[in-house]
């Protein structure tokens, strides 16, 4: 069994925010103003731990912020950007390629969850996975919860260290890899966890037949 984050794993995400910058940027919000109004949305506690991003609370920061905006236009040209065009390359071969392998795919993503909801249905990924879970936070207690009910190799395959080393610390039988993500991690940093990793997402397939 193989368990899959989403952002920054199978969808280029940072991709999409550039997307959403630049509609942003066609109704004269500038780069500050993105920034300062997207982490509002985005980070619903001072840990950082509970995302909630949509663009509903990104538009409503702006009003918040006493920014005057044709929100439902905006709105418009935001759920617009979300799109397959941003599944990271050979992405859904190597979902198929795995599938032909008889693996069971799982997707665990974290954040609001309608909103990563039509992010994976946009990508057109969701027809490859057994079951797609979406939660607010942390996803150890979602790890603990999927494996307790089965007794084959788990992979848990993402980008976020912090969460991995997380996993790993908590269950040390699950094999996870990390997918380096540059915008996040030093790779000093993702070297030195001890957990194997890949530079691109497509490695895994190679990763996996070495253990
Ligand atoms: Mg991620």
């Amino acid at each position: 069994m193989l368990i899959f984050d989403f952002d920054q794993t199978l969808y280029d995400t940072a991709g999409l925010v550039r997307a959403i910058k630049e509609v942003f940027a066609s109704y004269g919000f500038d780069e500050t103003v993105f920034d300062t109004t997207y982490k509002q949305a985005r980070v619903t506690d001072e840990s950082e731990r509970a995302l909630d991003y949509s663009f509903e609370r990104h538009a409503e920061m702006l009003s918040r912020d006493g920014y005057d905006v044709d929100r439902v236009a905006m709105l418009r040209d935001l759920h617009a950007c979300v799109s397959d065009a941003f599944v990271l390359p050979g992405v859904a071969e190597m979902l198929r390629n795995l599938l032909q392998k008889k693996e069971k795919l799982i997707l665990l993503s974290a954040g609001n969850p309608n909103f990563q909801y039509q992010k994976v249905v946009a990508s057109g990924l969701e027809m490859y996975f057994d079951t797609c879970i979406y939660i607010a936070g942390d996803k150890v207690l979602e790890v603990e919860k999927i494996i307790e009910k089965v007794d084959e190799v788990v992979y848990f395959i993402n980008d976020k260290l912090q969460e991995n080393i997380a996993v790993h610390q908590a269950f040390p039988q699950v094999r996870v890899i990390t997918v380096y993500n540059a915008e996040k991690d030093t790779l000093v940093d993702v070297q030195n966890s001890g957990i194997p990793y890949v530079m691109n997402i497509t490695d895994v397939i190679n990763s996996k037949k070495n253990d």
